[in-house]
């Protein structure tokens, strides 16, 4: 184990913080490193920078967990909670309506797909999968084709830790575990652009590595009710990024087997890619558009899942039919979140917004050169405001570091002592930066990557 930074040492003497924390179980940690590092200490945030109680600060380049739009303590997303907050903090969502559940459907059907027109509101992502392979399952079931019930996702596809979201996840260290009890769904080899296996590259390709899910889609069309995919980047894959052709092809397959589409754009919803999402900027018609992380840049927790009129109508009728969808929570459509979200998507589209990210992509490239240049660079990639650098053992083979050497965690910990939050995926350390970031703060983030990088890895 590396050294622990300077500011964990003297911390790890304040007994207050250590009684403070151990009663708690992190998510995604193993708890046993925190004897030796304990956790952060976080306890304000502004802009791009997270502040612990000592006054450190740590650039927050990954958006805390891939939610932060335009940075922490926005003052016009923080007004907008705080009026709402003075009229309603929550009511339920079932016989009920209100106004910041309402403005926000009708703002995300206009700015999404032209065939998304109904909006189901849940509260985190994994939810909003959750519906959607739900309102699937339903659609056919009350359409005459009741043996369609399985769902086919991507190798390295991530959608939630939930147990119907885990049984459409194509990685291993999630889904193992649980495989007994997961629905019985069907994986395939998706893109793998960095190891392409038909030696093309991203930006020429079309494709080729489709064939897999055209034959797996024409074998099963009789049981498929749906494909589940990230569009463009495998987020919990490590980045992982892949062409636009593949969803057109996707697409085209679906239409012509009869089977749903379901885009997760959890993570790369709301400006990541450099439009306001892949499907509307590729002009992509999916069955079902699951959103959230950015969706109320990061404040609170909501989830929207939206579908064509096609689904909605195979759920209306009678009550006695009982076709109606079943899915309730406690916080659905929570009116501060709504509120929220709102502000976020208001800031989204102002006018000249998301032309004033094209400029911060350039730099992004170009200050990343630097990584590109590392002996130990697989491939430095980059899709609109979302970057990665996939670290290697060997540049020609790819050989990747055993997972013993904890490469990604050493990474953790040189970035911190460089005031940045890198939490890298295994081996690849990545950025996913507040969409308000500045160029100097990119060039910043860079540098610090490239020195904890350097630190970690020579020698090796
Ligand atoms: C994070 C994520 C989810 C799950 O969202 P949670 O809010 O963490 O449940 C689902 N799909 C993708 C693509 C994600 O990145």
């Amino acid at each position: 184990m590396a050294n622990p930074p300077q500011a964990f040492v003297t911390r790890k003497q304040d007994e207050d913080r250590v009684r403070d924390f151990h009663h708690i179980w992190h998510p995604c940690t193993q708890m046993k490193d925190y004897e030796e590092v304990p956790p952060l200490l976080i306890d304000r945030a502004e802009g791009i920078y997270l502040y612990d109680r000592e006054g450190r600060r740590y650039m927050d380049v990954i958006s805390s967990w891939w939610v932060n739009l335009f940075g922490h303590n926005h003052p016009r997303i923080n007004r907008a909670i705080r009026e709402q907050l003075d009229k309603m903090a929550h009511v339920m969502f079932a016989g009920v309506t209100h106004q910041p559940a309402i403005d926000l459907a009708q703002t995300l059907v206009k700015v999404s797909p032209p065939k998304l027109t109904k909006v189901f509101f849940s509260d985190n992502g994994s939810t909003s999968v959750e519906v959607a392979l739900k309102m699937s399952l339903q659609y056919w079931l009350q359409t005459g084709k009741p043996q369609k019930t399985k769902f086919i996702y991507l190798k390295g596809g991530y959608h939630g830790e939930t147990l119907g979201a885990l049984s459409v996840c194509g990685i291993g260290l999630f889904r193992d575990k649980f495989e007994k009890v997961l629905m019985h769904n069907i994986e395939v080899e998706g893109p793998d652009c960095l190891r392409c296996p038909f030696g093309l590259e991203r930006e020429s390709c079309h494709a080729e590595c489709f064939e897999p899910m055209a034959q797996t889609l024409e074998k099963n069309r009789e049981s498929v009710a749906g494909v589940i995919v990230e569009p463009l980047v495998q987020g919990a894959a490590g980045m992982k990024m892949y062409p636009p052709v593949y969803l057109k092809k996707l697409e085209e397959a679906c239409q012509a087997t009869g089977v749903h589409v379901i885009y997760d754009e959890v993570a790369v919803g709301f400006g990541r890619t450099g439009s306001l999402f892949v499907s509307e900027h590729h002009g992509l018609n999916p069955t079902f558009l699951c959103l959230s992380k950015g969706i109320t840049s990061g404040y609170l927790p909501l989830a929207a899942t939206l579908t064509t009129d096609d689904i909605y109508q195979a759920f209306y009728d009678d009550y006695v039919s009982f076709k109606l969808f079943i899915h309730s929570h406690s916080y659905s459509a929570n009116p501060l979140a709504c509120a929220a979200a709102n502000a976020t998507l208001g800031l989204l589209i102002e006018p000249g917004f998301m032309d004033r990210l094209e400029p911060k992509i350039k730099t992004i490239g170009r200050e990343g050169e630097c990584l590109r240049d590392l002996p130990w660079c697989g491939e430095f990639r980059q899709t609109g405001m979302i970057a990665a650098v996939e670290l290697v053992k060997d540049r020609d083979t790819l050989e990747a570091f055993p997972i013993e050497q904890r490469v990604g965690y050493q990474i953790f910990l040189e970035g911190l002592k460089r005031e940045v939050y890198l939490r890298p995926l295994g081996n690849v350390v990545y950025f996913i930066p507040p969409l308000v970031i500045e160029p100097d703060q990119i060039a910043t983030m860079m540098t610090a990557a490239h020195e904890s990088i350097t630190t970690v890895l020579k020698g090796t």
